[in-house]
C-alpha cells in the first residue's frame, strides 16, 4: 500500500472544473488498488491575487513542500490580464516551477485511434503518432532579463541558456528516448540565435554518450512544418522553453484537442507538478463542458513519475482509451452534429472503465 500527500491547486477558469475530476480519478485509483492518498487544496493564480494580493502565496509554497506531488489546474483570465498590472496570475506559474527546480516538462502527445476520423489532419498521417515533448522549463526567454518601460515605446526580453541548463534537460530527453523508440529530435534556431548555437553544440556533445539514440537537429520553423507533414516520425522532441511551448500546442491538433494533453514537470527527484497543457479557457469556464482528459491523464503521470505506481498509471490511461473507444466525447472532440458530454459525464465514463 502506498501513501501520498497530494496538493491540489485548482486555479482559475476551467481549472477547478477539471481538477475536481482528476482528484476523483486518483481517489478511485487509491480505492481500487488499496492506497491511501491525502488531498489538500491551496490558492494559486488569479483567485490567489484576489484573496491575498499574490499569485503564489507563501502558504501554497509551504504546503507544496510538504506534499509528494502537486496537481494543478490552470491560471489566468480576462479579469487579471491588464497588460499594465504589476501582478499577474501567470507569474505564479513561473515562480512555482523555479521554486521547486522543475526544469523538465514532459508532454506526451498521441493520436487516439477513436478520434482520427474527425481530426483536421488526414487519418493516414496520424497513424502511429506517439511523441514525447521534453520542454526546458526554468530558463530561456521566459526567465531572461526583460525591460518593460511603463510609458516607453520599446521593450526587450532576453534568451539566455547555460550549457548546464541545456545538458540537464537534454539528458532527460535522451534517457526517455532510450526507453522508447530510440530517436531524439532537438529543436533550435542555431542559424540566427547565439543561445541556440550553444543549445545545438551542447546536444551534439551529449549525443556522443548516447550512441544508441538517433539524433536529428531541426530549426524551429522547419520543425513546425515537419510536425504536421510527418508527425509519426517523431519519438522524443527536446526544445527550449518558448519553442517547446509553441510546438506542443501545435502538436495538440494531432491529439484532437488542447483539452487532451497532460504534462509532468520534474526536477532531479520524484516530486513533480502535474497539469494539463491547456490554459483556463475563459470562453467555456463555468459551463461544465470542459474536456477533463488532459487533467485526468496528468493525474496518471503523477502516479507514474512521483509515486512510481506504473500499473495504476496504465489503468487510468487505459480507462481513458476505453471511454473514447466507447464513444465518450466532450464538445471539443465531438464530430459535428453529435450530442456532446458534459465534463462530469466524460469523467464518469472514464471512472466506469476503471
Ligand atoms: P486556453 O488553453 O485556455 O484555451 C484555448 C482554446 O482551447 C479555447 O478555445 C478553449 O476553450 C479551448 N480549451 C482549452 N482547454 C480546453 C478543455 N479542457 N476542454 C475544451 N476546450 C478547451 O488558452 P488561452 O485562451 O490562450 O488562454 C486563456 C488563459 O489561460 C490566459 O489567461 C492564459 O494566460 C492562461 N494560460 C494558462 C496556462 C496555465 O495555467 N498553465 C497555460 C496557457 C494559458
Amino acid at each position: 500500500m502506498a501513501t501520498a500527500k497530494i496538493l491540489v491547486l485548482p486555479g482559475d477558469g476551467i481549472g477547478p472544473e477539471v481538477t475536481t475530476q482528476a482528484s476523483e480519478a486518483l481517489r478511485r485509483v487509491a480505492q481500487r488498488f488499496g492506497h491511501d492518498f491525502r488531498f489538500e487544496e491551496a490558492l494559486m493564480g488569479g483567485v490567489a491575487i484576489d484573496r491575498t494580493g499574490e499569485p503564489l502565496p507563501a502558504d501554497t509554497l509551504r504546503r507544496g513542500e510538504q506534499a509528494d506531488a502537486i496537481l494543478m489546474g490552470a491560471v489566468g483570465g480576462p479579469k487579471w490580464s491588464d497588460p499594465n498590472a504589476s501582478v499577474r496570475p501567470e507569474q505564479g506559474l513561473l515562480q512555482i516551477r523555479q521554486h521547486f527546480g522543475l526544469f523538465a516538462n514532459l508532454r506526451p502527445v498521441k493520436a487516439w485511434p477513436a478520434l482520427v476520423q474527425h481530426a483536421p489532419l488526414r487519418p493516414d498521417l496520424l497513424e502511429g503518432v506517439d511523441m514525447l515533448f521534453v520542454r526546458e522549463l526554468t530558463g530561456g526567454i521566459y526567465f531572461g532579463e526583460r525591460q518593460e518601460a511603463g510609458s516607453g515605446d520599446s521593450a526587450y526580453d532576453t534568451m539566455f541558456y547555460s550549457a548546464d541548463e541545456v545538458k540537464r534537460v537534454t539528458d532527460v530527453a535522451f534517457r526517455a528516448a532510450q526507453g522508447r523508440r530510440g530517436k531524439l529530435a532537438s529543436i533550435d534556431k542555431a542559424n540566427v540565435l547565439a543561445s541556440m548555437r550553444l543549445w545545438r553544440r551542447t546536444v551534439m556533445t551529449l549525443a556522443e554518450g548516447y550512441g544508441d539514440v538517433e539524433v536529428e537537429h531541426l530549426l524551429v520553423d522547419a520543425a513546425a512544418m515537419h510536425l504536421l507533414t510527418r508527425p509519426a516520425d517523431f519519438d522524443v522532441i527536446v526544445a527550449g522553453n518558448m519553442f517547446a511551448d509553441i510546438l506542443s500546442d501545435e502538436a495538440s491538433v494531432l491529439a484532437g484537442s488542447l483539452g487532451m494533453l497532460p504534462s509532468a514537470s520534474l526536477g532531479t527527484g520524484t516530486f513533480g507538478i502535474y497539469e494539463p497543457i491547456h490554459g483556463s479557457a475563459p470562453d467555456i469556464a463555468g459551463k461544465g463542458i470542459a474536456n477533463p482528459i488532459g487533467m485526468i491523464l496528468s493525474a496518471a503521470l503523477l502516479l507514474r513519475y512521483s509515486l512510481q505506481l506504473e500499473a495504476e498509471a496504465q489503468a487510468l490511461e487505459e480507462a481513458v482509451t476505453r471511454a473514447l473507444d466507447g464513444g465518450a466525447r466532450t464538445a471539443d472532440i465531438a464530430p459535428p452534429g453529435m450530442a456532446a458530454m458534459r465534463t462530469e459525464e466524460m469523467a464518469q465514463a472514464i471512472f466506469d472503465q476503471l
